[in-house]
Order: structure tokens, then C-alpha cells, then sequence
């Protein structure tokens, strides 16, 4: 049993921070036990300053970063209490976010640790029977200052001490992922891991988000109403506090939303994120929740038939297309006449076509077997949401599946863009309105819309967009009672 009694200097965990203005965000960029930096193109200067030392070191790419003596981390430690953070705190500042007033809240805490810790749990586990404390307050510790070797080309080692800041004005590729990324950068131990995350305001990381999410080529008031409500979900991330103990705030991922730095930004994006700066929606007393799909195919469906749960008053579902106004689609027949009878818009990219409308086929055997059945007799389709997708349907073979998501009915039928489709061929309602189907050896599907249907449909804000429509009502519209906000950044830490 090793037992470490070494006293570690805790650094920051996270920055997130008010700098001028503006709230600046630690998004994660990659981790690993080697990063490698290099130039997206050339050579690069990287210019290197450990947080607590006035000292800088400039490098050049290629360059690669690597744990210094990982054998000896303690990656734990015995948590003793939780203080407010104090300038003066000489222990872990660990930080949250809060909603409070309407305005987003740095919430600062100092963890103080037992000054022991430990290179694995079990030591860890030991020490506190021993001293009759509760292995409840064993944490791992996020983050401490070992030191990273950094070799260049020529094997020239640099040793520095974590957190890391590090700056590059020409765009750098960091651990092989081909994007590239400049500006100041943040590289620190996550458990056994390296980490590096992108330091930048909010605004920035918008930029690099909405391109992947509506593409860089939209009309721009679309492309404003896309950096609102990318705007809002990240701010209703940071509230979810939900990387709190990662070192980061957010991720780079869908887990989060996917972050690509400049890529694919273009004058245009830049205008549309700059142009609404701060701009989020807010209902009384809370954050909207401003969801997005691709592509509702006639009307959006509410939260609650989605996703269960009570619906939000700003997501009850509204008409995208106003031919689908006189229409019920959770009538089996509406369903079918909107589908096979109207004409949607076919002035966008093939994309959004091929959103809009679709058809595909899928065997009685693939389907039963997707559905864990030997065999498929019938099928009943129970409920459509208010937009026409299936939520609830039960299947009879040699076993009775019911799926009451819609996820997952579109998974049964082999991954389909919504479970808004109807089965070609006869049907027959009961008295509860409940549609019955036997299917033959093929069922052949015809479709709309792409995504869960729930908030702002993208082929609808482009539709709007292109009508000459601006972004407030486009989002007024998919988020009924919610309201810009700009004020919400009160500098507030506490
Ligand atoms: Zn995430
Ligand atoms: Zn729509």
C-alpha cells in the first residue's frame, strides 16, 4: 500500500469568466495522453506561459505534448469542505453557473482538500479508515500542476507546469483532427488525462456552432435565428453545469453542440452571430429550452408527445405550412392526404427536398427482427403527435413490442428521418381511432419531415427567411411566448 503524503498546489479548474464585456467559455477541443500541435499549414508559432509564472516560451510546430511522469500523479483526494471562493482562497476553485435575476451567474466555490493524496482509490479508501472519515468525500481530483514535457522537431524538450495557457495567431491542428483553430488556448490534467480546451468568448464559439447546424450558406435571417437559439442552448448547457468536474464547460460534441472553429464560417455567419450579439430567449424566471430539427413536414409536434413529460408552454407545436392548417394529422386519413396530395415547397438545396419528402421500404422480416419477433402478424398504430409522427405503436407476432418513442419507432423501421410516415396500402380504424395494418411481405413508407419536430424547424426558418421574414418572428413563431433577452450578462461572480 503506498501512501502519499505530499502537499499538491491546486490550480484553476475551469475559467469561464466576464473579460470586457463579454462571457469567455471553455469549450474541449481534444484529450488524450499525447496531444500533437501542429500548423494547419506551414510552420506556427505557439507561444507557451504557465498560469502562475511570468514566463513565456515560444515553440515552433510540429510539437508534441506528453504527460511528464505519470506514475506519479495522485489523482485523489479526500474532500474536506465546500467555502465560498475567496481571491485570497488557497485551495480548488471549482465553478457553476446559475440563473438568477435573468442574468447568467459565475458561482465560484473553494474545495479545500486534506493536504494527502493518492495515486489510486484504493489508497485513498485506506486512509480514511484509518482516520475514521467517510470514503464519501474521496474524490478524483480534477486537476493539479505535474509537469508536461513539450519536444519539437528536433527533440527538444521543454518542461512545463500545468494549467497551461497557450496562444497561436495562425491556425493550429491539434492531436490530428483536421480542423484548425487559433487564439488562446487552455492545457490541463483531467485525471490522467490531457486536455486542451479552446478559451474564447461566447460569441465565438456561436460562430463556429450555427455552420454546422443550418449550413454556412442560409439566408441570414435564418442564420440569425440559428445563432439565437444556439445562443440560448448554450447558455441552457452552462446552466446544466453538466461538465462541471471535466475541466471544461462544454463539449465539442452533439453531447453538447458540435463545435468547429472557423470552419466553414463565412462573412455572412459572422454578420448573423455578431449582428444578434447576446441575443437569447428567455420565458418569466427561466431560459428557453430552444431545441431544433431539420424538418417538421407540415406542422411542429409539442415537447410532451416527444420526449413525455409536461409539455413547455413554448413548445406546444405550431403549423410550419399554412396548407396544413385545416388538416388533423393524428387522423390516419389527414395523415395521408397531406402526404400524398400537397406539393411542399421545392425552391430549397436537394437536402431540404429530400427532408421534406421521402419514401423507403423495409421487409415484414427486417422490421420484426429489428423489433427482437420471430415473426410479425399486424401492427396498430395508437397515437400521432399533433405533427402527424407516430409515438405510440404496438406490434403482435410471436410476442406483443409496444415503443411509445419516437426515437425508437424510427429506429424499428430501419432509421428513418421521422416516424411521420404512413404504410401504403389498406388500413382499418376501430372504434378508438387506433389504426390497424397487416402488412405484406414489404412495407413501403411514405414520409415528411427529418428530426424529432419539436422548436424551430430549419427548412422553416429558411422558408421564412426567404420570404423576407426576420428572425425575431421566425423565432417568435417556432417559440411561441418567449422573448429576446440581451441583458442577461450582469458580470456577476460570486
Ligand atoms: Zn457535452
Ligand atoms: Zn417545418
Amino acid at each position: 500500500m503506498s501512501l502519499a503524503f505530499i502537499l499538491v498546489v491546486f490550480s484553476v479548474l475551469q475559467a469561464a469568466e466576464y473579460r470586457d464585456g463579454e462571457l469567455f467559455i471553455e469549450v474541449l477541443l481534444c484529450s488524450g495522453q499525447k496531444i500533437s500541435i501542429a500548423a494547419a499549414s506551414g510552420n506556427a508559432e505557439v507561444c507557451f506561459s504557465e498560469v502562475d509564472l511570468p514566463i513565456t516560451r515560444i515553440l515552433q510546430t510540429p510539437l508534441n505534448v506528453s504527460l511528464d511522469n505519470p506514475a506519479t500523479l495522485l489523482n485523489w483526494g479526500y474532500l474536506e469542505r465546500v467555502e465560498p471562493w475567496h481571491e485570497d482562497s488557497d485551495g480548488h476553485l471549482r465553478e457553476s453557473f446559475q440563473w438568477q435575476d435573468s442574468a447568467l451567474m459565475i458561482h465560484r466555490e473553494n474545495l479545500v482538500f486534506a493536504s494527502q493524496s493518492f495515486a489510486d482509490k484504493a489508497s485513498a479508501i485506506a486512509w480514511t479508515k484509518a482516520n475514521g472519515k467517510s470514503e464519501k468525500q474521496i474524490t478524483a481530483l480534477p486537476m493539479q500542476s505535474p509537469t508536461v514535457c513539450v519536444s519539437d522537431r528536433s527533440g527538444n524538450k521543454t518542461y512545463l507546469e500545468t494549467p497551461l495557457h497557450f496562444t497561436s495567431a495562425q491556425d493550429l491542428q491539434l492531436a490530428g483532427v483536421k480542423l484548425g483553430f487559433s487564439g488562446e488556448f487552455i492545457l490541463k490534467i483531467v485525471g490522467s488525462n490531457l486536455v486542451v480546451t479552446h478559451f474564447l468568448p461566447l460569441d465565438e464559439y456561436v460562430a463556429g456552432v450555427v455552420p454546422n447546424e443550418i449550413g454556412a450558406g442560409a439566408p441570414l435571417e435564418a442564420l440569425k435565428a440559428q445563432a439565437v437559439a444556439a445562443r440560448t442552448h448554450a447558455v441552457g448547457l452552462l446552466l446544466n453545469n453538466r461538465h462541471k468536474n471535466d475541466g471544461y464547460d462544454l463539449c465539442n460534441t452533439t453531447h453538447c453542440q458540435v463545435y468547429k472553429g472557423k470552419y466553414q464560417q463565412n462573412a455572412t455567419v459572422r454578420d448573423a452571430v455578431f449582428s444578434t450579439q447576446n441575443q437569447i430567449l428567455i420565458l418569466p424566471n427561466r431560459i428557453a429550452d430552444t431545441t431544433y430539427h431539420s424538418a417538421c413536414g407540415g406542422k411542429t409536434d409539442s415537447s410532451g408527445n416527444i420526449w413525455g413529460g409536461e409539455t413547455l408552454p413554448h413548445l406546444v407545436g405550431v403549423e410550419c405550412f399554412a396548407d396544413a392548417a385545416s388538416l388533423d394529422f393524428k387522423k390516419e386519413s389527414d395523415v395521408r392526404t397531406w402526404i400524398s396530395d400537397f406539393a411542399l415547397y421545392q425552391g430549397g438545396a436537394s437536402w431540404e427536398n429530400s427532408a421534406l419528402s421521402w419514401n423507403t421500404q423495409i421487409s415484414s422480416q427486417q422490421l420484426a427482427k429489428n423489433l427482437g419477433l420471430s415473426k410479425l402478424d399486424h401492427l396498430v398504430i395508437n397515437r400521432r403527435g399533433n405533427s402527424g409522427r407516430i409515438i405510440d405503436i404496438t406490434f403482435y407476432g410471436n410476442k406483443t413490442v409496444r415503443l411509445n418513442s419516437e426515437y425508437k419507432i424510427r429506429q424499428a423501421f430501419g432509421n428513418t428521418k421521422s416516424s411521420f410516415f404512413y404504410i401504403k396500402g389498406s388500413y382499418v380504424e376501430d372504434d378508438q381511432g387506433r389504426v390497424v395494418i397487416y402488412p405484406g411481405g414489404t412495407l413501403s413508407l411514405y414520409g415528411r419531415g427529418s428530426g424529432h419536430g419539436v422548436g424551430m424547424c430549419q427548412i422553416g426558418a429558411l422558408r421564412m427567411a426567404r420570404e423576407g421574414r426576420g428572425h425575431h418572428e421566425i423565432l417568435t413563431h417556432y417559440y411561441p411566448g418567449t422573448q429576446i433577452w440581451e441583458n442577461w450578462m450582469e458580470y456577476g461572480t460570486r
